[in-house]
């Protein structure tokens, strides 16, 4: 699917790929605002999808390096089920989702793009946001800039966790 208004593609576009694993370098990396990562948590942590299926969607993810759901101990499973809550908490407090979506794709054959380290989608869903642009064009218009994204959800955890 196309992105009709996407800066932040770009800077993708125009460079290589990282070599490593996004969610291990993010997570390691200086800056959570330039990374998009919203909270973090003691096992795991909540950051923005850089190429979002819909305005505010996140994904939660253990620091550890895992591609198993299997491999993961109860309590970062704990802790990734309670970053998701309050995804959705911090979700219907400002973006004021219909619906959510939540899950995980295990192995790309189930459709994980990165599979070599488990995340779990949060993606917000609006009643007609299967819209006419993306039934007929394949193409999808995201109005709001990952970095206004970040600000309203880094506030929304903050307020709920602070
Ligand atoms: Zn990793």
């Amino acid at each position: 699917m196309d992105v009709m208004w996407a800066p932040w593609r770009m800077k993708y576009i125009g460079s290589d790929k990282p070599a490593g694993c996004i969610f291990c370098e993010k997570s390691a990396a200086g800056s959570d605002p330039a990374n998009h990562i919203v909270w973090r948590g003691r096992q795991a942590f909540v950051l923005l999808n850089t190429f979002p299926y819909n305005n505010g969607h996140l994904m939660v993810a253990p620091y550890q390096h895992a591609g198993n759901l299997e491999d993961l101990a109860p309590d970062v499973l704990t802790e990734l089920m309670m970053l998701c809550q309050d995804a959705i908490r911090a979700l219907k407090r400002d973006f004021k989702p219909d619906g959510v979506n939540m899950g995980i794709n295990l192995g790309s054959a189930a459709g994980a793009g990165v599979k070599d380290h488990l995340h779990i989608h949060v993606v917000p869903r609006w009643q007609g946001d299967t819209n006419f642009m993306a039934v007929v064009t394949d193409t999808r218009v995201i109005p709001q800039s990952l970095d206004d994204s970040y600000r309203i959800l880094h506030a929304a955890f903050k307020a709920l966790r602070g």
